[in-house]
């Protein structure tokens, strides 16, 4: 093997607050990395696919040392920005109405639900706190004839492929939400809810408590050395040499060269309350805790949480996407989002007018064309476990699991084996028209979206 040196050209940003993160108590983090060390095994990325690796890793190579290194600090990044859905079914965002093909459908399910499996074993292995991961379904709900035309075509679809579902009428409807405004709804019972920075944390906690993995934030990978023996990885004030490396930092495996002209990164939304007085909770009604996906894919998400561990209950609001080939998203995208969640809250909520959002928030996305991850032996003994499109928390953690039993050489599992039958992520069209063209097409898709948004 030739030596190669790879600079990364970009490091992640992130728009605004990671208000899952802030709302929870402050805690002492994992100190950076501040001299030259040598590992088994360097994860770079601490999201789901990167701890997803770590704990498969520490199953698998028993007694080798294992080191994640992460640019910001745990559940700052994307995976502390999310709406916490680990959703079984397909999820296809570029559908009209997630579905995908039917056996396509069934493999993704199976994938899906051992992802989850694996999350919730983490949960009771490490005890995380009650609340961090609830298997209590969602509900999939519409407020508009479209919607409801996608309800039933999304009904047709589980009908088609053996999944269970119960329909919601109106009351309802109120009765989950307190809110009159939806008049459907579709609930399926296999999605599990996450406190996604609870869930980061907790799950660090336990690599390193329980495994020994070494964890070190504020420790960005600034360029890769990749030679026949010893990769070193250079971060600011430290050099790590590794056997072997798992690139887990989603969309910024681009930053690193792999991938080009193959990834579009997207950037979604979020608003937080404040927390919701007594008196606002009764005038809001409803169950304590729930959770909303749009009928329509470019509508808005909702969740209602209540007191996880005395962060307050509140609502939560995400809506708005836009394609940011830069990785980075402008404060005119954030100020956009602002007015449409504003105006979303609102429509749902009339009975807590003048509550105010606490947190307004951008998270990266990364997805491929044809909808597959960016996943394999990308060097000699350099593996990627990236693009999850659109959902990480699920896909990254089975993308992180698979790269794990890749790189350790469990290459006959029959999971890894299902898992690799997929292209490559497709070319993409070439700028300005892909920038200017998917805009475009998001903006007139949300317009139609109407009410759903
Ligand atoms: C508003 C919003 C709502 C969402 N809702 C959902 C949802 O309900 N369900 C769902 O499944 N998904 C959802 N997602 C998507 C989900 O958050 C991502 O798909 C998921 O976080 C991807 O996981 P990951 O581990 O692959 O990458 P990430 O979570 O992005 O983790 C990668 C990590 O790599 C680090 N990194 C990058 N470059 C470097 C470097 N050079 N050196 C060291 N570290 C580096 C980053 O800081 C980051 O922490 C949502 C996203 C947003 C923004």
């Amino acid at each position: 093997m030739q030596n190669t040196r790879i600079k990364a050209r970009r490091l992640p940003r992130d728009p605004g607050p990671a208000a899952w993160n802030r709302i929870l108590p402050v805690r002492a983090g994992y100190a950076p990395l501040e001299q030259d060390v040598s590992v088994d095994w360097a994860i770079v990325g601490g999201g789901f696919a990167g701890l997803a690796a770590a704990q498969r890793l520490s199953q698998l190579v028993n007694g080798e040392s294992i080191m994640v290194l992460e640019a910001s600090q745990l559940a700052e990044g994307p995976a502390g920005r999310n709406s916490g859905f680990m959703i079984d079914l397909p999820h296809e965002l570029n559908s009209e109405s997630y579905a995908g093909s039917h056996d396509a459908d069934i493999r993704q399910i199976r994938q899906n639900r051992s992802a989850i499996r694996f999350a919730s074993a983490m949960a009771e292995e490490y005890g995380f706190a009650a609340g961090t991961l609830t298997a209590v379904g969602k509900v999939t709900a519409a407020c508009t004839a479209k919607g409801q035309r996608h309800i039933q075509s999304y009904r047709q679809h589980l009908d088609s492929i053996g999944e269970p579902y119960r329909l919601m009428d109106h009351a309802d409807m109120i009765e989950y939400t307190g809110s009159e405004f939806y008049h459907t709804g579709l609930f399926t019972p296999g999605v599990v809810m996450i406190q996604p920075a609870g869930f980061i944390r907790q799950a660090a906690a336990g690599l390193v408590e329980r495994k020994g993995v070494v964890i070190h934030e504020n420790t960005p990978v600034q360029q890769l050395d990749l030679t026949s023996g010893l990769h070193t990885l250079t971060t600011p004030k430290g050099k790590v040499k590794a056997r072997r490396v798992i690139m887990a930092v989603n969309g910024h495996i681009q930053s690193f060269g792999f991938y080009p002209s193959r990834l579009l990164h997207v950037f979604t939304y979020a608003s937080m309350t404040r927390r919701l007085s007594q008196d606002e909770l009764q005038r809001l009604g409803g169950e304590q805790d729930w959770g909303i996906l749009p009928a329509d894919p470019m509508g808005t998400t909702v969740r209602k949480i209540s007191n996880y561990q005395g962060s307050g209950d509140r609502l939560i609001i995400r809506n708005h996407a836009t394609l940011n080939q830069s990785l980075e998203a402008s404060q005119g995208n954030l100020n956009r989002a602002r007015k449409m969640q504003q105006l979303s809250f609102e429509r749902r909520f009339p009975m807590l007018k003048g509550v105010e959002m606490e947190y307004l928030w951008g998270g990266r996305l990364c997805l491929s064309l044809n909808s597959v991850p960016a996943f394999g032996e990308v060097g000699e003994r350099l593996w990627s476990a990236c693009c999850q499109n659109g959902l990480g928390t699920v896909k990254g953690t089975l993308a992180g699991m698979m790269a794990a039993e890749l790189a350790a050489g469990n290459a006959n599992n029959p999971e890894l084996l299902e898992f690799m039958q997929t292209a490559e992520p497709r070319r993409l069209p070439p700028e300005p028209f892909l920038s200017f063209g998917a805009n475009t097409v998001m903006r007139i898709k949300e317009w139609q979206a109407g009410l759903e948004v």
